[in-house]
């Protein structure tokens, strides 16, 4: 195929609703409506009811929903919260910002997700949390995680980054956890036309808190209860996401309808896909494969004019930014196969059907 086919192309996507994305652009002009005000409130809004939780707050990130989930669960100096060793960066920063220290446990290896046996033996008197990711777009084990917090009194959050749309038995992501974090950089599955995260709740106590520490500290103007940040979602943010999502519903579906394809017709044993329980209704905001030869398949395909990703190549724990907590290699062997051996098809909602054939067709003949 003479044509290029990456990992991921936001191209597509974004000239189809330009002209929507545009008229709202201007709206947000006249009202110089730039920072939080009513496009992100309508966004929230509508957020909310389509993760069917009661609050939604736009922040300005991914990362700092993190952050900003420790802080309104009063985790800081001292504490340590667990997490997944194979998951982006920033489930770990949120974490050590506040002054606590992320505490690794390994993947599963079959679904890739964080391992609920792992969870317990790195539990201390000094753990507040356990961070589970939903990774890929896949919801991690909800039940056997909730039922480890609650038997050591632990809060659970969801690391909703990748997942938007995702549902677990049924439900929607993001109403499990005492709150779940979204990130809404351009490449997630639900992204803004430009920075932007959100979390969501149905705790009216987190919800306020984090109304305030989103908007420094303030609960009524220029009076600063504690040390806050500005940390608001932006107006052009608010207002583009709101449009895409409506589209999102579309989008998901069509993402399902490739990753499905590629499950039944790539028929080549040189390739593990991620394991799929019943009732962990993936929204692929990646389709990761592993190989026993990464970087051979990778230059193969990269011949061939198919360019994947890697997500993510060092395992969290093993990265030189966290060399201080002495985590070595052998700790979290199924994360650190993943790093090595994994490599991300292409996955996006405007792949063509030709396009989904030909990288089919690639692959089976790898
Ligand atoms: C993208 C992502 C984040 C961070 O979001 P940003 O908006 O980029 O700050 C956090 N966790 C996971 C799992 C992510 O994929």
């Amino acid at each position: 195929m003479e044509k290029k086919i990456p990992c991921l192309d936001l191209k597509g996507q974004h000239q189809q609703i330009k002209q929507e994305v545009f008229e709202a652009f201007e709206k947000v002009y006249e009202n110089t409506a730039f920072s939080g005000g009513p496009f992100v409130e309508a966004f929230e809004k509508k957020f909310a009811e389509f993760c069917g939780t009661q609050y939604a707050i736009g922040v300005d990130n991914g990362t700092s929903a993190l952050q900003l989930a420790m802080l309104a669960l009063g985790i800081g100096a001292g504490d340590e919260v667990i997490i997944p060793a194979n998951t982006f960066i920033a489930t770990a920063w949120g974490v050590s910002y506040t002054g606590a220290t992320p505490v690794f446990v390994d993947n599963d290896p079959d679904t890739w997700e964080i391992d609920p046996a792992k969870i317990e033996a790195a539990i201390t008197p000094k753990t507040k949390a356990v961070i589970g990711v939903h990774l890929y777009g896949q919801p991690f084990d909800i039940d056997a995680v909730q039922a480890i917090c609650k038997k050591h009194n632990l809060f659970m959050i969801e690391d909703a980054a990748q997942a938007q749309g995702a549902q677990y038995k049924g439900k929607p992501i993001g109403s499990f956890g005492e709150m779940a974090c979204f990130s809404f950089y351009p490449g997630k599955n639900l992204g803004a036309c430009g920075e932007a995260g959100g979390l969501t709740t149905n705790n009216e106590a987190y919800y306020k808190h984090l109304l305030s520490l989103r908007n420094h500290g303030m609960t009524v103007r220029y009076y600063h209860d504690e040390v806050g940040f500005n940390m608001r979602m932006g107006g052009l943010e608010g207002a583009s996401l709101s449009i895409k999502l409506k589209y999102l519903p579309d989008w998901n579906k069509r993402r399902q309808e490739i990753a499905k394809r590629y499950q039944e017709e790539i028929k080549n044993d040189k390739l593990k896909m991620q394991a799929r329980p019943a009732g962990h209704c993936s929204v692929y905001h990646l389709f990761v494969v592993t190989t026993a030869d990464r970087d051979h398949l990778m230059k193969y395909l990269n011949e061939k004019n198919i360019f994947p990703g890697l997500h993510y190549p060092v395992p969290c724990h093993l990265q030189k930014a966290y060399t201080h907590l002495g985590y070595k290699e052998g700790d979290c062997p199924n994360a650190e196969y993943l790093a090595a051996h994994c490599l991300s098809l292409p996955m996006y909602a405007e792949l063509t059907d030709a396009d989904v054939d030909y990288v089919i067709d690639v692959l089976n003949k790898y």
